[in-house]
């Protein structure tokens, strides 16, 4: 057998999840000196994970990552094999028989639990379905939110919680030339909606959205951020934090919860947007669905830095129809992947899977499965090169001498299974037909909600 990584024994590798972490796994495959073939295997008919499902639909600018996506998806050496899903529809031990590495690159898929009584209540969501609802993401395509009520609550003050109450808080016209789902806009444009809380469980100086996302609630057409002026006294160890010169992120937001306490709202705008702080969610109730919800005035303890919340004991109410619970994403296992149950990821070292502290050959991972639910799109990249470069280091470890054919023996398994999958051309049939649909709207593209509309199209 010759060298694995030279044209003779090209190195094979499997990628599964399509988001940004996948195709930075396999730009940095394709940037290294060796010879490589890629197949990212993917559940959905369609790519690119939350860039095309997660990212606001008013955010197209930052939807320009997937121009880089698709040039990586021209190489000769790059294949998409989308609607199947590793676990179910092929195994993970059939992927290691095909391929010499196997990258997790599958993100995190649900989200963490509040853990207080009333969490499951009619009325009380998670935004990650909200979000992928709105997206037009086929999982999530038949929820249903009631947005008769007068008040909606989120929870969490991250870049999530700030998209969340955005789309509650524009306009039909601030959204109707984006790419949100038609079937969103119609729910949306018969909102009630009058007042949006968003509700952080420590202080100004520790939300965690970021400023450009935070200073888009004062461009809002009707709608007024709302501040209370009491609520921007800091203690010592906050007043400190914002003193630091490399928190400057936070100290923007927290300039700006300021500006927004000393508006003059103004009186033409149908709806408000309240940002509250030291508040944690304590109970939610509701007969038969929300109708309430219970908050515990929070403390601050703890070193600058290192504050966490403690409840005083003192609770408020606050009535509410609807309520999103924004507090974080969580990653979900795959059957015969190690899986860290507490946080959420596949337990790694820089991005060598490991199981009970010792390293699985030929198994790697990068993204929100391998770190956590954190950063913007641009840090899966460095995530990505660094898992890559460990792969690469151990190529020599990852030929044991079988015969592999990579795309070839997962086609066979498919086929031989009647699944039903696409590659990057029809994905381009798809994508080409959802543009023409939203020409005559003026939008991006009109997208496809269900699974079966998407397959239809290349039949
Ligand atoms: P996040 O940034 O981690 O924010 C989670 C929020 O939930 C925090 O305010 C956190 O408060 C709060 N929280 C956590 N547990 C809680 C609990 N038990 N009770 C009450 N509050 C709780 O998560 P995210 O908003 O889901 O965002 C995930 C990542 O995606 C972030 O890195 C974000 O920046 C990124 N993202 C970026 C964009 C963008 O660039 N436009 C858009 C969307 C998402 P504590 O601080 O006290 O923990």
């Amino acid at each position: 057998m010759t060298t694995l990584g030279t044209e003779d024994n090209p190195l094979l590798v499997a990628i599964v999840g399509s988001g940004p972490s996948g195709f930075y796994a396999a730009e940095a495959l394709f940037k290294s000196e060796i010879n490589v073939k890629v197949d990212i295997i993917e559940r959905l008919p369609s790519p690119y994970g939350l860039v095309r499902s997660g990212v606001a639909p008013d955010h197209q600018k930052l939807k320009q990552a997937i121009k880089l996506y698709e040039k990586i998806a021209t190489s000769e050496d790059f294949n998409l094999i989308s609607n199947v899903t590793v676990g179910t529809d092929i195994s993970v031990d059939e992927l290691c028989a095909s391929h010499h590495a196997v990258i997790f690159t599958c993100g995190a898929e649900t989200d963490r639990r509040l853990g207080i009584p009333g969490e499951d209540l009619r009325g009380s969501h998670t935004a990650t379905e909200f979000v992928g609802w709105y997206n037009g993401h086929p999982d999530y395509r038949d929820r249903e939110y009631d947005l008769s009520h007068d008040v909606a609550v989120i929870i969490g003050q991250g870049n999530v919680a700030a998209d969340v109450s955005r789309i509650l808080s524009k306009t039909v016209d601030e959204l109707k030339h984006t790419d949100i789902a038609q079937h969103a806009l119609d729910v949306l444009a018969e909102s009630k909606i009058k007042e949006i809380h968003v509700i952080g469980r420590r202080g100004p100086a520790q939300a965690k959205l970021t400023p450009k996302e935070l200073r888009e609630f004062a461009e809002l057409a009707d709608c007024n951020p709302m501040v209370l002026e009491q609520d921007m006294l800091l203690n010592p160890e906050s007043a400190k934090e914002l003193e630091e010169k490399t928190n400057i992120g936070c100290k923007k937001i927290y300039d700006m919860f300021c500006d927004f306490s000393k508006l003059e709202p103004d009186s033409s705008k149908s709806r408000s947007c309240f940002f509250s702080f030291l508040l944690g969610p304590k109970e939610l109730i509701g007969n038969d669905r929300l109708e309430k919800v219970i908050l515990e005035k929070n403390k601050l303890s703890g070193e600058p830095f290192k504050q966490s919340a403690r409840g005083t004991g003192e609770t408020i109410e606050l009535e509410a129809g609807i309520l999103f619970r924004s507090i974080g994403y969580r990653g979900v296992a795959i059957p015969g992947v190690p899986f860290h149950e507490s946080w959420g990821t596949i337990p790694n070292e820089s991005g060598r899977v490991t199981n009970d502290d010792t390293v699985v050959t030929g198994l790697y991972t990068s993204g929100w499965i391998k770190r956590g639910p954190s950063g913007i799109i641009g840090t899966n990249r460095a995530c990505s090169v660094e898992t890559v470069n460990c792969l690469l280091e151990d190529i020599e470890k990852l030929d044991d001498g079988t015969s592999k054919t990579g795309a070839a023996a997962i086609y066979a398994i498919l086929d031989s299974k009647n699944i039903e999958h696409i590659n990057y051309e029809q994905w381009k049939n798809i994508d080409a037909k959802e543009v023409e649909r939203g020409e005559p709207k003026g939008k991006p593209r009109e997208k496809f909600t269900y699974v079966d509309e998407m397959l239809a199209i290349n039949k």
